[in-house]
């Protein structure tokens, strides 16, 4: 089983999406192992987007991500990671396949509602990030057994 990191952007908040992407993982049958509303700092931004700060549109990037708190969210399951990314769409959302949560609901690149981790190494790393390990749930899930089956 994999964990994944899943952020609902702050034009997720406004525009009430949350419940929707929510649900959209939940009935793929990825298993909810953490949630919580939290503001990212300055510090927590550089370190989480590293890979874009000396980009032109880095400041704009963190502003936007501090409009509004996040919702942060840690999903578990078999090949979660690529899962979630799939289910996500690609970053430019206006050409997102349908679908996808970008190409449902997005037409931007920068306010692409949801960030997912990338890579299973990121993912370890982000889910630690952002979540302490008393924030994170194990648990049985009753319908494991239906969504995978045997594989
Ligand atoms: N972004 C942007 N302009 C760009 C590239 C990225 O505003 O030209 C924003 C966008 O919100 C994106 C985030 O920076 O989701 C992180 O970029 P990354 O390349 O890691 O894309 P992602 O993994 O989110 O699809």
């Amino acid at each position: 089983m994999e964990r994944t990191l899943v952020l609902l952007k702050p034009d997720a908040v406004q525009r009430d999406l949350v419940g929707e992407i929510i649900s959209r993982l939940e009935r793929k049958g990825l298993k909810l192992v953490g949630l919580k509303l939290m503001r990212l700092s300055d510090e927590l931004l550089n370190e989480h987007y590293s890979h874009l700060v000396g980009k032109s549109f880095f400041p704009e990037v963190k502003s936007f991500m501090q409009l509004t708190p996040v919702v942060a969210c840690c999903w578990e399951g078999t090949e979660a990671v690529n899962t979630v990314r799939a289910i996500c769409g690609i970053t430019k959302a206006r050409e997102a396949a349908p679908g996808t949560i970008r190409g449902e609901f997005a037409m931007s690149v920068q306010a692409n509602l949801i960030h997912c981790s990338d890579s299973l190494e990121t993912a370890n790393a982000e889910v630690k990030r952002f979540f302490k390990s008393d924030e994170l749930f194990s648990y049985d899930d009753v319908l494991e057994r239906y969504v995978y089956n045997s594989s």
